[in-house]
């Protein structure tokens, strides 16, 4: 996916219980199950770090309160309108 990002996730791998919930219900396939072990022995959540685009349905479906905070990211300001100008004036009378 290309264009700005428009969310962001951390995952807390004091929460996590690495079931992957997460990781089969993102859209974009943006996080994946780390590849090293927490202090829990399981492999937690990690954020890609691109494509999230801040649906929440990881935050939805995880089943750990606290494990996964989603961000939605403010869109960047579009450009001004030019202003149009209507009508003109009649040049004045002789
Ligand atoms: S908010 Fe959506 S796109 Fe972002 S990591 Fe979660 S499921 Fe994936
Ligand atoms: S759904 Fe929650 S507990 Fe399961 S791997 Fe993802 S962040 Fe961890």
């Amino acid at each position: 996916m290309s264009g700005p990002a428009r969310g962001n996730v951390t995952i807390n791998i004091e929460e996590c219980k690495g079931c992957g919930l997460c990781v089969e219900s993102c859209p974009p396939k943006c996080l994946v199950l780390a590849p090293e072990l927490s202090h829990y022995g399981v492999h937690p959540a990690r954020y890609t770090g691109h494509d999230c685009t801040g649906c929440g349905i990881c935050f939805y479906c995880c089943p750990e309160p606290g494990a996964i905070t989603v961000y939605r990211l403010a869109a960047p300001p579009k450009a001004p309108v030019p202003q149009v100008q209507t009508g003109g004036e009649h040049a004045p009378a002789l």
